[in-house]
């Protein structure tokens, strides 16, 4: 699909212009190119309750097998985030990219790609390490501090969390979940504290994040809490109530996400009550909408267990899964009991219609399409030429 739609939309343009013709192109493709990174922008954040997958943005703008172009293309980022979307069936789903500073002078990059770069960690949408800091090493912790699975091209030996690899899929690649070889980690006691950084323009730690957003997780090179890309230790800005990134899935697709904490449960159904509830009732038709409850769960955080409650007049079930390739075991939910749900577990209140953990999908969710595709409007020709004059 996505290199499908790259070489009938490359052959197009070879037609229309014929060979050597590109620079007739540079206007449009300049276009077309910000408008895609743009895009791309709007997906990147260090926010872990807000992101599916965490990356090494170098390894995957150089990944030129993917395409045959460029040593090195931003663009590249793009097919990553597609394919993390098809993977979730979740079109809003966001990317942890880390990159070290050496990346905002390599000329394999364009030099507009240079400057959407430190433009990117300037407004701390990525995080740039300082130079010949060991990105893989940080991609790494970030994963393991967030739970939140690698996405990368080579397999990560000794990495006890899931990890993301490239398959190659008809048309394109796509993202296959290695499980994690390691039990869950208990939360890190850092994590329970917000931080702030010294550095006075800090774009990851320079102010509280807003209610309900996650903060990046400090590096730990020697135990202490340190800014990832200012190298200074920081300063503890108060408790952070765990919180949990939840996701409805309604026929495989991620119709909404939401954020349970440890201060606030969370009600779930056609039209809750509290005003702080999770509606779905716009995405049900007549027969679910029958079969869903006004209030139908709740959720809640407690000593750092996602607890479910069925609230209904329906019932829901708990498919429980050991891991995302296990078969689902169905359990039935007691009316106002709360139950623990384990890592890999879904609730279903109707067919085709769960709530889970918004990072760890089932290996049978529906891939295939891609939902709100940030390449939709990439051109071609700015992964397969070379970059334009300088
Ligand atoms: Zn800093």
């Amino acid at each position: 699909m996505v290199g499908g739609g790259f070489a009938a939309r490359g052959k197009k343009v070879q037609a229309k212009f014929g060979r050597g013709a590109w620079l007739r192109q540079n206007v449009p493709v300049r276009f077309e190119t910000s408008r895609a990174l743009d895009a791309i922008e709007r997906r990147l954040t260090v926010d872990p309750l807000a992101v599916g997958g965490v990356i090494d943005l170098v390894e995957a703008a150089r990944s030129i097998d993917l395409d045959g172009g460029r040593p090195a293309a931003l663009l590249r980022l793009g097919l990553f985030v597609d394919a993390l979307s098809r993977r979730l069936g979740d079109g809003n789903t966001g990317l942890y990219a880390i990159a070290e500073r050496g990346a905002m002078s390599d000329t394999d990059f364009t030099s507009n790609e240079r400057m959407v770069l430190r433009r990117w960690s300037d407004d701390g949408l990525i995080e740039m390490l300082p130079p010949g800091a060991r990105v893989n090493a940080r991609v790494r912790e970030v994963a393991h501090l967030t739970g939140v699975p690698v996405i990368t091209r080579n397999p990560l030996p000794g990495h006890p969390g899931p990890v993301y690899l490239t398959t190659s899929a008809p048309g394109g690649f796509e993202l296959t979940l290695a499980p994690a070889t390691g039990s869950t980690p208990r939360p890190h006691p850092v994590l329970q504290r917000y931080w702030r950084c010294p550095a006075s323009d800090c774009p990851i730690f320079g102010r509280q994040p807003a209610p309900g957003a996650g903060q990046a997780p400090p590096a730990l090179p020697s135990g202490a809490p340190i800014c990832p890309r200012h190298g200074e230790r920081l300063i503890d800005s108060g408790p952070r109530p765990p919180a949990m990134a939840l996701a409805v899935r309604i026929n495989g697709t991620v119709r909404t996400r939401f954020t349970v904490t440890a201060a606030r449960p969370v009600v779930v159904g056609r039209a809750p009550d509290d005003p702080g509830g999770i509606t779905i009732g716009s995405w049900l038709d007549d027969e679910s909408s029958r079969r869903v409850s006004r209030n139908h769960l709740r959720f809640e955080l407690r000593d750092g267990m996602l607890l479910v409650t069925d609230v209904s007049t329906n019932g829901a079930a708990v498919l429980a899964r050991t891991g995302p390739t296990a078969a689902p075991r169905e359990v039935e939910l007691g009316r106002g009991e709360p139950k623990a749900m384990g890592e890999w577990d879904e609730v279903e209140i109707y067919p085709e219609i769960t709530i889970g953990r918004a990072d760890r999908p089932a290996a049978d969710a529906p891939t295939g399409s891609a939902p709100n595709s940030v390449m939709a409007d990439a051109p071609t020709m700015a992964l397969r030429l070379p970059p334009p004059p300088r």
